[in-house]
């Protein structure tokens, strides 16, 4: 099996190509640095990304969040479902983590100063 995927953990962008044998083992070219063969394997066996949203303050207000690490993308669901239920106590500021261990290791914290 073989697919095309664009890398997406810097700006340039690389074309991997990425080919799976019979034996499940994963070859990846058009990579310019290591990280762009991890995100092909990644991406291939269990893709993973960033959840971005808001949960709301106690105050009302929406504090903007998003998970420290990616997570698997089959936990999305959940993890956006923890998010709707969250009432963050206030003041709160950037990096302060609203909710440990959302999915796996992933922490859910804050990316803007709210008040
Ligand atoms: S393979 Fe490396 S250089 Fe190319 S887009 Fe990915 S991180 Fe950037």
């Amino acid at each position: 099996m073989t697919k095309t995927l664009t890398c997406i953990e810097c700006p340039i962008g690389c074309e991997l190509k990425v080919e799976m044998d019979a034996e499940g083992k994963i070859s990846v070219t058009g990579n310019a640095c290591p990280r762009g063969k991890m995100y092909a394997i990644d991406e291939s066996t269990c893709p993973k990304r960033i959840v971005t949203s808001t949960v709301r303050a106690e105050n009302g207000v929406m504090v903007p969040v998003k998970t420290d690490v990616p997570v698997k993308k089959s936990e999305i669901f959940n993890v956006m479902e923890t998010i709707n239920r969250i009432v963050c106590k206030m003041p709160v500021k950037i990096g302060d983590v609203v909710y440990e261990k959302i999915s796996d290791d992933a922490n859910l914290i804050v990316t803007g100063n709210v008040n």
